[in-house]
C-alpha cells in the first residue's frame, strides 16, 4: 500500500454510472464491516445531475453502502499516479435487510431464484466497445496493427491495468468503426461479471484522462455511423462447473434448460432493451449493416440477431469456447447488474414456463418476407426510447420483477 491509497466504496446507478465514497485504503477493515451511510434518491440522480421530480425516494431515508471484497480491484496506473481501490457494494437498510432496490442485491436475488427452481447457474462475460475520438483526423483501416500502434500506449497500458486489477482481461482491438475499440475480459460467475463490467469502464475512462484521450461508451456517436455495443456473453451451468447449455443427443444445439431460458429472453425483448439499452439514443444503434442487432430472434452465428447463438470452438482437439448465447442489444448506458438480471429473470421465466425452443435462424433475415418474418417471431428492435418504454409499462412479467417502489 502507498501512502495516501483511498478506497472507493460504489454503486451503479440506473444509468450505469458509478457512484461511491472515498475512505482511506487503510481504514478498510472499519468500513467492511458496516458500510458508509447512503441516501436512497442517490439512485435517482439523472445522468445530467439533476434529482428528477418526483422521485420514488424523496429526501427521506438513509442506507448502508457495504463493499464487497469479492469485487477489489486495485487500479494501479503506475507513471507516479497513487493506486486506488474501487469496491462495489450492496445497499442495505440501517437494520442491515436487503435494501429492495439495490441494483446488485436484485441481480443476487435473480441468480438465487435460478439455483432454486433449476440447479443451475449462469457463467457471463461483458464485451465491451468505446470510441476514442482522433483529433488528427486521421483514421487507419478498421482492426489494423496501424490503428493499435496509433493507439499506443493506451492499448497496452489498458490490459496491463485490467489484469493487475484481476479483470482477467482477454483481448483488446481495433473495432469495426472509425477509432472504435473493443475490450474483453473472461467469462465469470455472474456478479463477478457485471462487477467487472461495472469497474472496467471506470478503469478505461480513467486512462482515457491519463493518456489525454476523449474516451466515450456512448452507444452512437456519430448518426449514421456504427455503435459501440455491450455484448453479454451466457451459458447456464450445472453445479459440477459443466456447461448445460449443448442438447447432448445433438451437439452444437441448446438442451431443454438453454433452449427455454433462451426462447424467455426472445418474449421479452422488446420490454428488455429498455433496460439494457436505456438511454434516448440507444435505439438508434439497432441500424441495419453495421454489425449491430436489428431485430429480436436466435441467430446462428448472425451480428444482427438480439441473440447469437455462439457455436463451440474446438482447434488442434482444444475445446477454445462452448456452446453460448450472446445478448446483442445491450449497451453501456445500462446498469450491468440489472442488465443481467432481466437477462436471468426473463431466462428463468422461459424455464419456470416451459417455453419451446425457439426458431434458430442460420441465414440473414434481409431476404425473407415480413410474413415469414412474423411466422418466425422475428420483431424489428425498437426505433426510440419511447417505444422502449411503451413496451416495458405494457409487458405485466417484466414489470413484475420490480420492486413496486
Ligand atoms: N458495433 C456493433 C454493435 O453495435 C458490434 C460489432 C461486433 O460484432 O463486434 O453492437
Ligand atoms: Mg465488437
Amino acid at each position: 500500500m502507498q501512502p495516501g491509497e483511498l478506497a472507493y466504496i460504489a454503486t451503479s446507478d440506473l444509468a450505469g454510472i458509478c457512484r461511491g465514497r472515498a475512505v482511506p485504503l487503510a481504514d478498510l477493515p472499519r468500513w467492511s464491516r458496516s458500510g458508509c451511510s447512503w441516501v436512497p434518491a442517490s439512485l435517482a440522480i439523472t445522468p445530467f445531475g439533476e434529482i428528477p421530480e418526483p422521485n420514488a425516494f424523496g429526501p427521506l431515508g438513509d442506507l448502508r453502502l457495504v463493499p464487497d471484497a469479492a469485487s477489489a480491484a486495485r487500479v494501479a496506473l503506475g507513471d507516479g499516479t497513487t493506486p486506488y481501490t474501487l469496491l462495489l457494494g450492496d445497499l442495505l437498510q440501517t437494520t442491515g435487510a436487503p435494501w429492495l432496490l439495490c441494483p446488485r442485491g436484485l441481480l443476487r436475488q435473480a441468480i438465487t431464484d435460478l439455483a432454486a427452481t433449476t440447479g443451475l447457474t449462469v457463467r457471463a462475460a461483458f464485451e465491451h466497445e468505446f470510441s476514442i475520438r482522433n483529433p488528427s483526423g486521421d483514421t487507419p483501416p478498421a482492426l489494423s496493427i496501424r490503428a493499435l500502434q496509433q493507439a499506443e500506449p493506451f492499448g497496452s497500458h489498458l490490459l496491463q491495468v485490467l489484469a493487475a486489477a484481476d479483470l482477467e482481461p482477454e483481448t483488446f482491438h481495433s473495432e469495426f468503426g472509425a477509432g472504435q475499440w473493443e475490450v474483453t475480459v473472461a467469462p465469470a460467475d455472474p456478479l463477478t461479471a457485471a462487477d467487472r463490467a461495472i469497474t472496467l469502464r471506470e478503469v478505461v475512462r480513467d486512462l482515457g484522462t491519463h493518456h489525454d484521450k476523449a474516451v466515450t461508451f456512448s452507444p452512437i456517436t456519430d448518426p449514421g455511423q456504427v455503435g459501440n455495443g455491450v455484448h453479454i456473453h451466457l451459458s447456464l451451468i450445472r453445479p459440477d462447473g459443466s456447461s448445460a447449455m449443448p442438447d447432448p443427443t445433438e451437439p452444437g444445439t441448446l438442451g431443454p434448460d438453454a433452449a427455454a431460458f433462451t426462447a424467455g429472453i426472445l418474449r421479452h425483448s422488446t420490454a428488455l432493451t429498455a433496460i439494457t439499452a436505456a438511454s434516448s439514443i440507444s435505439a438508434q444503434r439497432f441500424a441495419p449493416h453495421k454489425w449491430a442487432a436489428t431485430h429480436a430472434f436466435l441467430g446462428h452465428r448472425n451480428r444482427e440477431a438480439s441473440l447469437r447463438l455462439c457455436p463451440p470452438c474446438i482447434i488442434n482437439d482444444e475445446p477454445v469456447t462452448e456452446l453460448n448465447i450472446e445478448y446483442r442489444a445491450a449497451d453501456a448506458t445500462a446498469n450491468p447488474w440489472l442488465a443481467l438480471w432481466a437477462l436471468i429473470r426473463a431466462g428463468l421465466a422461459g424455464i419456470d414456463d416451459r417455453l419451446a425452443p425457439p426458431p434458430v435462424l442460420a441465414q440473414s433475415i434481409d431476404n425473407l418476407s415480413p410474413d415469414l418474418r412474423t411466422s418466425l417471431g422475428i420483431t424489428p428492435l425498437p426505433a426510440s426510447l419511447a417505444e422502449q418504454l411503451a413496451a416495458l409499462q405494457a409487458d405485466r412479467t417484466v414489470t413484475g420483477w420490480f420492486p413496486p417502489e
